[in-house]
Formats: structure tokens, sequence, C-alpha cells
């Protein structure tokens, strides 16, 4: 992933959508997957909205054990059904070798290694080899050096397909759920030619910050955003404090679109369906 090695940019297929090279891509939809209902609404929404991969997670992990695990295997079912009635390919959080049998079964588009399992070994020797991309979070308190080494361990044992997301690390700083780390965008553009995304959902932790938090991540050089939203967030079983709106989720993505074309990049087309 060295750019010495590799001056091109890669870019990543996730079931017909690309990450990296000119293009800027979306992805959205809530932090977990609740029910059929509400997920297949999230899916309306995210593809009303104009985003290109549906998130959402089946095995969630949570701070507290007593707080909402996720719908786990159902959860996954969900999801890809979601995604496939309104043609969008979807991503979702894997904690544990494990479950790799799972999302292969539901054929789940992109792999995500969230923060704290982004130096799981184990794990990232196990997603590697199951010919799936996968998308590494930044630990939450990983330098880029640390991170870039995860990501090398995804290639060293077979991984094609790396997307790198800054999520936010965590600081002394209190007034937001992490800080994000902007510096990563110009100073990693010179390292690797890895497709690099920013969740600035996670990192601000605060729904009225996301969306400037995204223009600012386009201007830096990012090939996308990933964020959160629900079509009733004070319903949300997770993370529902920094859900967008579905009108907020339409304006960011109008807003990614203008920043785009500002920078000389294009917005990802959609797959139509
Ligand atoms: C998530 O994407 O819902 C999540 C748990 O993110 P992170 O690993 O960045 O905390
Ligand atoms: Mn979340």
């Amino acid at each position: 992933m060295d750019r010495a090695f590799r001056d091109t940019p890669t870019v990543v297929d996730v079931g017909g959508v690309p990450f990296g090279g000119r293009g800027i891509t979306v992805i959205a939809g809530p932090c977990s997957v609740e029910g059929k209902e509400v997920i297949l609404e999230a899916a309306g929404i995210a593809k009303r909205a104009g985003a290109h991969v549906l998130r959402g997670g089946g095995f969630k992990p949570r701070t507290s054990p007593y707080a909402f695990q996720g719908l786990g295997k159902e959860g996954l079912r969900l999801l890809k059904a979601a995604g496939d009635s309104v043609g969008m390919p979807v991503i979702s959080e894997i904690m544990d070798a494990a479950q790799l049998p799972a999302f292969l079964d539901h054929d789940i588009d992109c792999l995500q290694v969230g923060a704290r399992n982004m130096q799981n070994f184990t794990l990232l020797k196990a997603i590697a080899r199951a010919g799936k991309p996968v998308m590494l979070k930044r630990g939450l308190s990983a330098t880029i050096e640390e991170w870039l080494q995860a990501a090398e361990y995804l290639a060293a044992f077979g991984s094609e397909g790396i997307i790198l997301c800054e999520r936010g690390i965590r600081t002394f700083e209190t007034a937001t759920r992490n800080t994000l780390d902007l510096t990563v965008l110009p100073l990693m553009r010179q390292w690797t030619h890895l497709p690099i995304i920013v969740d600035p959902s996670h990192a601000a932790g605060i729904p009225a910050l996301i969306p400037p938090l995204s223009r600012a991540s386009i201007a830096a050089g990012a090939d996308g955003v990933a964020v959160e939203c629900h079509p009733r967030p004070k319903e949300a079983r997770s993370d529902g404090a920094q859900a967008l709106l579905p009108g907020e989720l339409s304006g960011l993505i109008a807003d990614a679109r203008i920043m785009a074309a500002a920078v000389g990049r294009s917005f990802v087309a959609p797959v139509r369906v």
C-alpha cells in the first residue's frame, strides 16, 4: 500500500460502487440494524438522499454489556435484504472471525473492522483471506503508523480491497465524542495509494457538526464519507444522539456533490435500480 511501490490510487469495488480514484462515495445508514421495517425505511432514506452504500451493524461493540448488542446474523440478513430492495451494496462490522460465515452466507459486500478491533491481528488475518473488501477504521488511540501496519496485515494475508476510515481519535477534548484528525488526509495521501474515507458521525457525535466536517473532509482530500442516519433518531437502539434525520442526510449529500466539484472530483453516480 506504499506509494513508493504504486503511484496510482487504488480503486476498491464494493458491490459495483467504487471507492478511491476520482470519485467521492457516501456510506449511510443506521448504527445498528434494529428490525425489518426500520432498516427498509433507512435504506429508502439513504437511497433517496443519494448515498451509495448502506450501513448497519448486526454485531455491535457496545461499551456497556447491558446495551443492545445487535441482532447478529439475523441483522445481516435484514441488512442485505434492505440493500437489495433499493439496489445498494451493504457494509457491516465484523467483530470476531467466528462471525465470518454469517457475513459470507449473506453476501455482505464489505466487512467493516471497527476502531476497537483495528489491532485484532487474528481477526485481520482471518478476514483477509475471505475475498471481500474491508473497511479498516482507525483505532481509538492508534497512530497513523499503527493504522497503516494493520492495513499491511490485511494486504499481507491476501486482502485486495482495503479502504481506510478515519473516525476520530481520543484526545483530552471532551466536548465532542472524539477528535477528528483531518491531518491524515493530506499526509497519508503521500504515503499510501489506498482510498481513505472519513466517518464524522463517530468522530463528533453531534449531528450539527457532521455536515461541516463532511465538507471539510472532502476539501482535505477524503474519497468519501460514512455517516449514521435514522428515520427517528430518538427511537434508535444505538447512537441515536448522533444520527442524522432524513432531511439532514439529503442536505449533506447535496453539499458533498458541490464540494466534490469544487475540488475537481466527481460524485460517484448512484447505482440505478
Ligand atoms: C460503528 O461504525 O457503528 C462503530 C462502532 O464505529 P467505531 O468502530 O468507529 O467506533
Ligand atoms: Mn455507531
